[in-house]
């Protein structure tokens, strides 16, 4: 059993909006049902974003974000059996304790005890931090703290993977990617040759286009105020775009009309409460099924006419695209070594910064510019 406290390089932030800054930090062993990672590469998705920038979300600091990485594992805690140091392992920011009512379900990935939770700041099981600087405790964040060459985190919420699969790769199928994937394949499910807007054309927003493509859309519309963007998206298998700032009338009825009475799916990943809205009101009546994946301001309120479910539309959301971390995502990346998904990864990583220069990666986000930055822990 590992006893010893390692001091590490982590990116703390200290204060909402504030750059990160990098600090020794002393990462603790891990506990029952814990491991210690080394993290070799992470990425930058927009829920670390909200979360720093804490605009209408609960504010939670000092915090040390992260949720998107590759590592290998270091150590492991009490009653860790099926993991070992040295393994590869994606780190998934909403667990599968494989006993609960929800884990047992085919239907859903919600796990009772290691679900997501944004607001929490410690390990659930002696609800203490793993991190501190100068004894002062630092919080994680989603239960994965990726920003750090150390982080410690449930053995629930990792994922086993090949270890001959590339880290510097795969690291983006341990959010974004496979969230944007899961949600068109797992839970939008559109039938060949149906149509699908997707509205938000970031990384998780091009997944879901992947995904699309995958299941033999006959046209997939990308819905993005930002033009680059929409340019960007023609590359993953876009086939129309809508950038709502050139229309007067509301997205939702331009999408009506280009496709007869509206899409046959839709998969929202924005962020944006109007976005959802539209991609629930551009569905067709009768059969039209739409899903939401951004997440939310928390005081956001989702507002429609009842008549639209009369109607006969579906509303569906989804965390992590529905896939179960342990048990599917090892296959996801099996199927992407093999080829057998048309996944091209390299297509969603437009940058790579090494981890002291970790702000880049914001200022890339920010300002709209590229999808995913790699950030290389070892320079
Ligand atoms: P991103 O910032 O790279 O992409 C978001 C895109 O949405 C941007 O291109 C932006 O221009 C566009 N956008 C914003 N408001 C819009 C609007 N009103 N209409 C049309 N387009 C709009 O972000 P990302 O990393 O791809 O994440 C997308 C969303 O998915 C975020 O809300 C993120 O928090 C969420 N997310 C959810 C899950 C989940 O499991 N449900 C997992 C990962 C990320
Ligand atoms: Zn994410």
């Amino acid at each position: 059993m590992p006893h010893w406290v390692y001091l590490v390089a982590a990116a703390v932030a200290w204060e909402a909006g504030k750059p990160l800054v990098i600090e020794e930090v002393e990462v603790a062993p891990p506990q029952k049902n814990e491991i210690r990672l080394k993290i070799l590469f992470t990425a930058l998705c927009h829920t670390d974003v909200y979360f720093w920038e804490a605009k209408g979300q609960t504010p939670l600091f000092p915090r040390i974000f992260g949720h998107e990485a590759g590592g290998v594992v270091e150590s492991v805690g009490e009653g860790v059996t099926d993991l070992q140091p040295g393994d590869h392992v994606l780190p998934v920011f909403t667990g599968e304790c494989k006993e609960c009512p929800h884990c047992k379900s085919e239907e859903s990935n919600m796990c009772d005890l290691l679900r997501i939770n944004t607001d929490r700041g410690v390990m659930i099981n002696d609800e203490k931090s793993r991190f501190s600087v100068n004894g002062k405790p630092i919080y994680h964040f989603l239960g994965t703290s990726t920003f750090s060459e150390y982080t410690v985190v449930h053995v629930g919420c990792v994922a086993k993977i090949n270890s001959a699969a590339p880290l510097e790769k795969v690291c983006v199928l341990s959010c974004g990617i496979s969230t944007g994937l899961g949600a068109t394949i797992n839970v939008a499910k559109p039938k060949k040759g149906q149509s699908i807007a997707v509205f938000g054309l970031g990384a998780v927003g091009l997944g879901a286009v992947t995904g699309a493509r995958i299941a033999g859309a006959s046209r997939i519309i990308g819905v993005d105020m930002n033009p680059s963007r929409l340019e960007e998206a023609r590359k993953f298998g876009c086939t129309e775009f809508v950038n709502p700032k050139d229309h007067k009338k509301p997205v939702q009825q331009v999408i009506a009309e280009m496709t007869n009475g509206g899409v046959d799916r839709s998969v929202e990943c924005t962020g944006s409460v109007q976005a959802m809205i539209s991609a629930f009101e551009c569905v067709h009546d009768g059969w039209g099924v739409a899903v939401l994946v951004g997440v939310p301001n928390k005081d956001d309120e989702f507002k429609t006419h009842p008549i639209n479910f009369l109607t006969e539309r579906t509303l569906k959301g989804t965390f992590f695209g529905n896939f179960k971390p342990r048990s599917d995502i090892p296959n996801v990346v099996e199927k992407y070594m093999k080829n057998e998904l048309d996944l091209q990864l390299e297509k969603f990583i437009t940058h790579s910064v090494p981890f002291s220069e970790i702000n880049k990666a914001f200022d890339y986000m920010l300002k709209g510019e590229g999808l995913r930055c790699i950030i290389r822990m070892e320079g």
